[in-house]
């Protein structure tokens, strides 16, 4: 049995409070995950103070980005152990964690290492009218401690999202990955050991949400900046934690995207970019499609289709190369994915595909599967077709006019991404800027590039992280401005 402990100040640190870790392929308990309690994380957060107070506060960009590409090596170096601990966690299929979860967790720690090294700060001459002369110039400083806090969707890859750029601008971290998927966290906490990371400048705590180390870390007066990525309703208690003490907070939530797909597009590209977009990871990305759109001489044929490729998808164990689909993360979303199939019924919804559980006559059936699932029939505001499910499935609708795909995928409080297909270049740009989205896709899907912003409207998030925007969340910007010479202002 694997042990998952927190990493405090530089050292393990073993709790007797325990939870299991399961494996969502079969249902059974590979490691005993060790909950951090209120002290611990209070521990934590002032080692993060005492960090920044000593060697960590004094380092200069060039060696945070050197220790940062250091961690992106670790991890190459120990990439089959990460792989192992992805996929034991989530059930997602090695094909998946060998190409995005784990060289993306690396990568993202080269990114924001290149980016410090040579981010760019303002400076300005102010001339005024009566002679008097200034210059103004940026100081970049960090925030202090920052509170990470992630999902279990994309354990690694959206943890290091938050953490390289958070220690590349100089803070000290006290992060929490999900209960869920505690496994390539507490690796990452082995690399930052391996690497002499500072004790204290980034600090490991396992645990829940409320009544555990997600609201101790929120809630705690010595935190000073929050960042989340995981559902809007728990971005809003979150909120409500940060509103004490007026923390900055940078959120990435939850979606209930809209793909539209115009008659004119590349039938058999768009086909395999929209298998992507309802089913990899089970569904479970928040960028995934879950409404999609369809030109009205397309529609029957899109249906046909899509619901042809869902029924060939090969679920099976993760560890077969040609593994393409794995089970959802707990029996918990099961249900609640489940539940929604039983609500479209209820709803007067066609399944085109699934719909149900699927039997392999092997352990798998302990596990929490669930067949890629397609729905049709739905009006726009049931709630099936306005409800994040985050499960491998959509509901499929027909269109008429370009205005009517455009304000039927914009009716929704949330706001995360679009993915539009057509072979007209001009109403690509076009629809793509309509889009009320952080991100729109045109003839594509999940191509990202990190110096981007990324984040959503509405119900999906505030603020945008990525690149330059990453560096200006996680940093405290002063504007020094010196007379330069002896005129009155
Ligand atoms: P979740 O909100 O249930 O949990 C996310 C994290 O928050 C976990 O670590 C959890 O322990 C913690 N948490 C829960 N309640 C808390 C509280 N009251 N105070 C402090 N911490 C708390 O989300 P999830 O189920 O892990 O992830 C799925 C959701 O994440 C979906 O809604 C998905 O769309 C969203 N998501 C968004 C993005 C994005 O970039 N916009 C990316 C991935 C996932």
């Amino acid at each position: 049995m694997k042990h998952y402990r927190n990493y405090i100040q530089g050292e393990w640190r073993e709790s007797s409070r325990r939870f299991d870790d399961h494996n969502p392929v079969d249902g059974s308990v590979f490691a005993q995950v060790h909950e951090a309690s209120q002290a611990d994380v209070g521990d934590a957060i002032r080692a993060g103070h005492a960090a920044l107070a000593g060697a960590w506060g004094r380092t200069t960009p060039g060696e945070r980005a050197e220790m940062l590409y250091a961690i992106a090596n670790g991890i190459d170096k120990r990439h089959d152990d990460f792989l192992a601990a992805e996929m034991a966690d989530t059930g997602k299929p090695l094909a998946m964690a060998s190409t995005i979860d784990i060289p993306r967790g690396a990568a993202n720690f080269r990114v924001f290492a290149d980016l410090i090294k040579t981010a760019p700060l303002d400076c300005f001459r102010t001339d005024l009218p009566g002679g008097a002369r200034a210059l103004n110039y940026t100081v970049r400083k960090p925030l202090g401690v920052v509170g990470i806090i992630s999902p279990w969707n994309l354990p690694l890859l959206l943890f290091t999202w938050k953490v390289a750029p958070a220690l590349a601008c100089g803070n000290a971290v006290v992060a929490k990955p999900s209960e869920e998927t505690p496994g390539t966290a507490t690796l990452l906490a082995e690399v930052m050991h391996e690497v002499g990371v500072p004790a204290g400048a980034f600090n490991l705590v396992h645990g829940f949400g409320p009544g555990s180390a997600g609201e101790f870390i929120t809630t705690h007066p010595d935190i000073n900046a929050i960042t989340f990525t995981g559902e809007s309703r728990t971005g809003s208690a979150i909120m409500r934690a940060a509103a004490e003490g007026v923390k900055p907070i940078s959120f990435e939530l939850g979606g209930k995207n809209a793909a539209i797909i115009f008659a004119d597009c590349d039938f058999d590209r768009m086909l395999d970019g929209m298998v992507r977009a309802v089913f990899l990871n089970s569904g479970q990305v928040c960028l995934c499609s879950e409404r999609v759109y369809v030109e009205r001489s397309l529609y029957p044929r899109f249906c046909e289709a899509l619901a042809e490729r869902a029924a060939q998808l090969r679920l099976d164990w993760p560890s077969d190369p040609a593994t393409q689909m794995g089970p959802l993360i707990s029996a918990e979303h099961r249900n609640k994915v489940l539940k929604y199939f039983d609500l479209a019924r209820e709803e007067g919804a066609r399944f085109l595909a699934g719909g149900g559980v699927p039997r392999f006559g092997d352990a798998r059936d302990q596990g929490y599967w669930v067949e890629p699932t397609i729905i049709a029939g739905l009006p726009d505001d049931a709630r099936c077709a306005t409800e994040e499910i985050f499960g491998p499935v959509c509901h499929i609708a027909p269109f008429d006019t370009e205005a009517e795909a455009i304000a039927r995928a914009n009716a929704t409080r949330y706001g995360l991404a679009a993915t539009i297909w057509t072979s007209n270049l001009e109403r690509g740009h076009r629809v793509a800027e309509a889009m009320r989205v952080g991100l729109s896709w045109v003839n594509s899907w999940f191509l990202r590039d990190l110096r981007t912003p990324f984040g959503g409207a509405g119900l999906s998030g505030i603020g945008r992280e990525g690149g330059q925007h990453s560096l200006n969340f996680y940093s405290e910007l002063t504007n020094v401005c010196i007379q330069i010479n002896q005129e009155t202002p």
